[in-house]
């Protein structure tokens, strides 16, 4: 029924008009097929039947299309509070679980991303300027992303981002970009760069979705121990023995690829 509304609904007073002419001339045409099995030879011409018709059906159409764009408005708001975060626009919670495979494999990464002393923004600025933090780190995960990759905000300072079918090096260019933050405009005039810890896991197999979530919580922690405004890969694949994985130290309890 929603794909139904959505594509009945009239968008504009043009598509408003076009579809209650479709309308109108189907109600003439089945009350001109009524005359004819009715009446026979004495039926009367397609237009003297569309007028019949239309005499009820104008009201009631135009009733019905006006309630059916109401509904498809009222379908998109509803649909928009279910997935987005009011406060960045991002997609929320509920729309990253939505959209987590139950499987992960090695084509899938995962994101997870914490803004670094994010607390002593709220304490030192005030709690409305850890929200103007908020947003424009949303902002800089938009820019740091292909446009077809939808970044969500998790919790409150921290987000979730799902790649697919990418390459080493452009993860770790997201990465970077994405640990290096923000400037923050602060009420004292000097602008503070704002940084994130960054966890990426992109799995060897197949590993379900509580292994992939864990994986990347491991590595979000292996990033803000190391120092905060960097990026950790967890676990990495044997081939890729680079500088990072000989850097990274083996976390308590780490569960293995
Ligand atoms: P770390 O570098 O270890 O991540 O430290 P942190 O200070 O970023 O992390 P911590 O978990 O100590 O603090 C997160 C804070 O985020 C606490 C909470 O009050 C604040 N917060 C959560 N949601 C919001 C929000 O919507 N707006 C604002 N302004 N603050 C929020
Ligand atoms: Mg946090
Ligand atoms: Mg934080």
């Amino acid at each position: 029924m929603e794909r139904f509304v959505r594509m009945v609904a009239p968008t504009s007073a043009a598509t408003f008009v076009l579809e209650l002419g479709i309308v109108l001339f189907i109600c003439g045409l089945l009350n001109h097929i009524r005359d004819i099995i009715m009446n026979g030879p004495d039926h009367g011409t397609y237009w003297n039947n569309l007028g019949d018709a239309a005499f009820t059906a104008l009201p009631m159409c135009t009733i019905a299309l006006l309630l059916i764009a109401h509904l498809n408005k009222l379908q998109s708001s509803l649909h928009r509070q279910a997935t987005r975060d009011d406060l960045t626009g991002l997609r929320n919670r509920r729309w990253f679980m939505g959209h987590c495979p139950a499987e992960f494999g090695p084509k899938d990464v995962l994101l997870f991303c914490d803004i670094d002393h994010f607390k002593r923004i709220n304490d030192t600025y005030g709690h409305h300027i850890g929200d103007e933090c908020l947003q424009a780190f949303a902002q800089h995960l938009i820019d740091a992303l292909p446009d077809d990759v939808f970044p969500a905000r998790i919790g409150g300072e921290e987000f979730g981002i799902l790649l697919h079918d990418i390459t080493e090096s452009q993860i770790k260019q997201i990465g970077a970009r994405i640990a290096s933050g923000v400037m923050l405009d602060v009420p004292d005039n000097q602008g503070k760069r704002v940084t994130a810890s960054v966890g990426i896991t992109q799995p060897t197999g197949l590993m379900s979705l509580k292994e992939a979530f864990s994986f990347a919580d491991q590595a979000l922690y292996m990033a803000k121990k190391a120092g905060r405004a960097d990026f950790r890969i967890f676990p990495t694949a044997p081939s890729a023995s680079s500088n990072l994985t000989q850097q990274m130290p083996s976390p308590q309890g780490a569960l293995t690829a």
